[in-house]
């Protein structure tokens, strides 16, 4: 596949950066260049904060009919399906995941746009009437342009989680992709022209961190940030950002546990809870790492867990048999390796802990399992985001609460139990965001999606985005004249 190199997107025209840099693209399963993208810089943030402030002023987007943003929004959904093939194959190439094995599947991406495209249109405002003299209605109206910052682990659906709200609810969007994942997100630029977005409503800046992100986020006329990343990142751009009080979103990382309990149903556990942890290779915020096994059960499940992670074969992400695919790049897979070296000292590996046989050049990592380390041993607290799980037995629902709660992150948890007593009871302990029980990452996009400690600040996901994306103010008139 020849790509060509990646360009930002500013006022729906493609543009090199002005100082005429760029930044090499690296494939990890052939740990060669496979493509330059544009390297952006301050002036380019500039350019492209000043197209967005300009389509927000001129209010052929942010004052449009909220029909007329819907059928944009649709349509444009409607070719992000017909156009997935190749984003697929984008994301594939410059991340690695396997193209048969995509995170939340193909269609999710658009429904992202379908969704708010709907929201916006049938959300309707308050009215609240003190009683037969006065008279109070609220109004949410869009904001401005809005810096959004995401990650690579899943580069083209976690884009438009954001993208959609902002801009569905009228705002201008400055977004800056990782620099590990500049390729799949080209494709929405020509989507966006395509579907009729008015020009400078949705720009990308490409580029690095420091280079591109913290001019964009310190930008005088950018109204709020909404991040997904690690939590050193986010502290960055809180301070940043702290003179001028912007609103903020931040979408953390986690070191997320799942419990098992004895009755759990495990031949299905096992599987899902693996879904869980190996699913593009362990790149996924919500993560289940940290599993925490009933004693009762824990040889069985240890056994049918192993059994089951020999089944997430590595491989070339473009085959579409593949369900494993490389690590992102070269520094985080150095770091992955440097936990599994960690999980020899602080605990055993019963499971993979290596690069797998026969795949000399590329970033692939087995599915690896740690077990006998301590609850609070590095292996067992930070957030590896590699195929790489931890079992830890627990005696008690107090004892695997305590162990589960013991960590500086709070995204997502996980129940595994037949009891609807212990689930509900389990749910109610468990200092997280999100909970899933007898499931993983099933969705219903009206939930508030974020996390509580280190995992984050802030809820996206239904009202919660509108909220956050929007100017909430109120009217208040008395019917008595005065
Ligand atoms: P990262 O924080 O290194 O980078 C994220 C984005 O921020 C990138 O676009 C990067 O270029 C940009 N960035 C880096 N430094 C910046 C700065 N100083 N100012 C502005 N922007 C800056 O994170 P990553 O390695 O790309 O992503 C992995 C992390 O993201 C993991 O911790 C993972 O758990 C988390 N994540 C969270 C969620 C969620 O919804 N909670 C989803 C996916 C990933």
């Amino acid at each position: 596949m020849t790509i060509a190199p990646a360009r930002h997107f500013i006022g729906n025209e493609f543009r090199d950066s002005l100082s005429g840099q760029t930044f090499d693209v690296i494939s990890p399963v052939t740990e060669q260049v496979v493509t330059t993208a544009a390297r952006g810089g301050v002036d380019d943030v500039a350019a492209a904060v000043r197209a967005a402030k300009d389509a927000f002023d001129g209010g052929e987007w942010s004052r449009a009919k909220p029909s007329f943003r819907r059928q944009v929004l649709m349509r444009a959904a409607d070719l992000i399906d017909a156009r997935y093939p190749e984003i697929n194959r984008r994301e594939a190439l410059e991340m690695g995941h396997p193209t048969g094995n995509p995170v939340q599947g193909p269609s999710r991406s658009a429904w992202n746009l379908r969704f708010f495209a709907m929201e916006q249109e049938l959300a309707g405002d308050h009215s609240f009437n003190r009683d037969d003299n006065l008279r109070t209605y609220t109004m949410c109206d869009p904001v401005g342009t809005f810096a959004l910052i995401s990650p690579w682990n899943a580069p083209f659906m976690l884009s438009t989680w954001k993208l959609g709200p902002a801009i569905a609810y009228g705002n201008s969007v400055v977004h800056k992709p990782s620099e590990l994942s500049p390729l799949s997100i080209g494709v929405l630029g020509e989507i966006f022209v395509e579907a009729g977005m008015p020009a400078g409503a949705y720009n990308t800046v490409l580029g690095y961190g420091k280079e591109a992100g913290s001019p964009l986020v310190e930008h005088p006329d950018v109204v709020g940030v909404s991040f997904t990343g690690s939590p050193g990142t986010a502290r960055d751009i809180a301070a940043r950002v702290a003179p001028q009080l912007k609103r903020t979103s931040f979408e953390l990382g986690g070191k997320s546990a799942v419990l098992v309990f004895a009755d759990a149903n495990l031949p299905k556990c096992v599987a899902t809870v693996a879904a869980g942890i190996f699913t593009n290779s362990g790149q996924l915020c919500i993560a289940g790492s940290r599993i925490l096994v009933e004693r009762k059960v824990y040889d069985q499940f240890l056994e049918l867990f192993v059994a089951e992670s020999k089944k997430w074969v590595p491989g070339d992400p473009m085959d579409p048999a593949t369900k494993l695919g490389p690590i992102v790049s070269k520094a985080q897979y150095d770091k992955v390796m440097g936990y599994i070296e960690l999980a020899r000292s602080e605990g055993r590996v019963v499971a993979g802990g290596g690069r797998p046989a026969g795949l000399e050049t590329g970033y692939f990592v087995e599915p690896t399992i740690i077990v006998d380390a301590a609850p609070g041993a590095r292996v067992c607290q930070e957030e590896i985001f590699g195929p790489v799980a931890v079992v830890i037995p627990f005696d008690t629902v107090e004892e695997g609460l305590a162990i589960a709660n013991d960590s500086d992150y709070g995204l997502a948890g996980y129940i595994w139990t037949e009891s609807q007593t212990t689930a509900h009871h389990v749910a109610a302990r468990l200092q997280t965001g999100m909970i899933w029980v007898n499931c993983f990452f099933e969705r219903d996009l009206r939930q508030p999606f974020g996390g509580v400690k280190q995992s984050g600040l802030g809820r996206e996901g239904g009202g919660y985005s509108r909220e956050f994306f929007t100017e909430t103010r109120f009217v208040s008139f008395p019917l008595i004249p005065r």
